[in-house]
């Protein structure tokens, strides 16, 4: 019996985590991301997400070696971890693009927790004196939202955020109104 535990408590995390990062996958991630929607259509509550991306990561790679690169984004994703609360859910989107489900937070708190992690992240890195620097997107979602609207949203954020010089949160709201803060 502990044992047929055992393996179910094994298969549910390969099949719900990334195992380099020990974050959550795409696959968990859109899961959660699909009930947060239906509970907050039906109950009126909001929710919101962060998606955030490692500046020019690849020169990391290309300079010190792929493993070096893994290090990086398990290190991040532990200090993301240590900020975050339990309920979030905190996942690896692909490649070295995270994103962060946040039940019952509004976009203030939202954007104000991105930034943490912004500066939480540099100033880890430059204790090891080698500057990382990491790029945000915020958005909270809006009554008419399904899963892939207010994907796209976080997303342009994230990009708007990039093409700004990265090192940035931006906050899209759902009226399009952008807020920078650096
Ligand atoms: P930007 O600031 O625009 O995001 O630039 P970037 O260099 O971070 O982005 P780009 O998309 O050009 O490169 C991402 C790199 O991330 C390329 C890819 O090899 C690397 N990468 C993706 N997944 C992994 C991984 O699991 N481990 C390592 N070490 N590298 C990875
Ligand atoms: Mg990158
Ligand atoms: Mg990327």
């Amino acid at each position: 019996m502990r044992l047929d535990y055992a393996y179910k408590q094994y298969f549910k995390e390969l099949s719900t985590k990334d195992p380099l990062t020990n974050t959550y996958n795409r696959l968990k991630f859109n899961e959660s991301l699909s009930s947060e929607i239906e509970l907050a259509k039906r109950y009126g509550n909001t929710f919101s997400l962060i998606m955030f991306d490692i500046d020019h990561f690849k020169n990391f790679n290309d300079k010190r070696g792929h493993s070096f690169g893994d290090k990086i984004l398990v290190e991040v994703s532990n200090l993301v971890k240590e900020s975050i609360r339990g309920v979030d859910i905190f996942a690896r989107w692909g490649g070295e693009e995270f994103v962060i489900l946040l039940p019952h937070t509004v976009s203030n708190e939202a954007t104000a927790l991105a930034e943490r992690l912004r500066r939480a992240i540099y100033k880890a890195s430059l204790k090891k004196e080698m500057p990382l620097t990491c790029s945000f997107g915020v958005t909270s979602f809006y009554g008419h939202d399904n899963q892939d609207v207010i994907m796209e949203r976080v997303d342009r954020a994230l990009y708007k955020a990039k093409e700004s010089g990265r090192n940035i949160v931006v906050t899209e709201l759902y009226n399009l109104k952008r807020q920078c803060s650096r």
